[in-house]
């Protein structure tokens, strides 16, 4: 049986380029652009008043000026209006061209106006106070957003501000969802007494949605024929098969036997860790298959670790991760890795995981605590060891 680092080295040897497509812009958040953003123009494009109140030039207030006649409204969405000399102002919005001949804003808090004169309240001002100078943020011609990143909300509107109603990102494999399993029955089903709903399909399929991955979901019953039929017909139309159950020592097991009957070659079945040991991982030219062991907390321990590793490597999106402080002692004695679900809090500035030590990798009641897996040992390390103590840290990943 390989190891995890041995299992992640296998995965990272068969990462895939799904090339790029071109999407509208309202669409790209969370996907990793295949373009660099350019600023079509400055950041702001103008000197841009930052606060509500009046223009005026900061050499006049330097002589000791303190009023000023009103001599026009710069309003956000007008065209450039100019100061007439010394001594005049001009009444500017938040958001409006600087007017000509001004180059300083004071805010009306710290104003009077009365019959079209505004008295200055201040004892000093900077020249350039509540102006955002022209430029400032970003230059004409700057590579905004990189190509390669994964776009976040604010890039959502740096996109939009630089007028890209459509960009290009680099595309997502389509995934078919497979349970197996006849104890398996539909969510709005009542099940017998010997029988369970699915549920490992709708997690991973909530997770593929919040990710932005088309799939579609599936079902076989524990019939190798059915099987073998069955996937036949889905890896003609998909690029990643994710399945859950099946892959484990038992006499319905089918699924690495029917992966292979149809020429998907295995590069590995089990790993030593804890859970999801029987995790079954194979690829052939046209589709890359996760093989994950149906109890839920394994299923979603490999979906974390693995699916999200091969999906970051093959299209670049960002994988969240992090360490955090043990809060209590955890003492695990097999020699294998071992995932653990975790609940995160701050105590002070530091990041503590609580652990959620459940009944076991079929306990899915348990998964509601957890908002992500502590990983024992940290990776890297050659072998597991048996206490990992309160205030040490270790690296934490995260399904969503
Ligand atoms: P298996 O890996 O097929 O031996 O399944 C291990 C355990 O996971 C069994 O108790 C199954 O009933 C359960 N299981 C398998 N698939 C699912 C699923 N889609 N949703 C919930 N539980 C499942
Ligand atoms: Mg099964």
């Amino acid at each position: 049986m390989i190891t995890v680092e041995e299992a992640f080295e296998l995965i990272d040897q068969q990462i895939v380029d799904f090339g790029f497509e071109e999407i509208v812009f309202q669409d790209c958040l969370g996907r990793v652009v295949a373009e660099d953003i350019v600023a079509d123009r400055d950041f702001p494009p103008y000197h841009r008043a930052a606060m509500d109140g009046i223009a005026i030039l900061h050499a006049d207030f330097d002589k000791g000026i303190r009023d000023y006649k009103i001599v026009g409204q710069q309003i956000a969405g007008i065209s450039q209006q100019a100061l007439e000399g010394e001594a005049t102002c001009i009444e500017i919005m938040t958001g409006a061209i600087l007017p000509a001949g001004a180059d300083t804003i004071i805010r009306y808090e710290d104003t009077e106006i009365v019959e079209g004169q505004a008295r200055v309240n201040l004892e000093g001002i900077h020249q350039g106070a509540n102006v955002h100078i022209q430029g400032k943020d970003c230059e004409k011609g700057v590579v905004m957003i990189p190509k390669g990143k994964t776009l976040n909300i604010g890039d959502l509107g740096i996109i939009a501000s630089v007028g890209k109603e459509k960009l290009k990102v680099k595309k997502l494999p389509k995934v078919a969802v497979i349970s197996t399993g006849d104890e398996l029955v539909e969510v709005g089903d009542q099940p017998k007494e010997y029988q369970i709903r699915k549920s490992n399909v709708h997690t991973i399929a909530g997770l593929l949605q919040k990710q932005g991955i088309e799939f579609t979901l599936h079902h076989f019953d524990d019939d190798f024929d059915v099987i073998k039929s069955g996937l036949e017909e889905i890896v003609q139309h998909h690029q990643v098969i994710m399945m859950s159950g099946g892959v484990s020592m038992g006499k319905k097991d089918f699924i690495p036997e029917a992966l292979e009957a149809i020429g998907v070659k295995k590069h590995f079945h089990r790993v030593k860790q804890r859970p999801g040991k029987p995790l079954w991982f194979g690829s052939n030219e046209k589709v890359t298959v996760f093989g994950f062991p149906g109890n839920p907390v394994s299923t979603l321990v490999c979906y974390t670790a693995y699916f999200k590793r091969w999906l970051q490597k093959s299209t670049g999106l960002t994988v969240n991760k992090t360490t955090a402080q043990l809060s209590v002692d955890v003492e695990f004695k097999p020699d294998l890795f071992y995932f653990m679900p975790v609940s995160l809090q701050f105590e002070g500035a530091t990041l503590t995981a609580t652990p959620h030590k459940g009944h076991g990798s079929g306990d899915l009641v348990n998964l509601s605590k957890m908002d992500g897996f502590i990983c024992f040992p940290k990776p890297g390390a050659p072998k597991g060891k048996d206490l990992y103590r309160a205030g040490e840290s270790f690296e934490i990943i995260f399904p969503v």
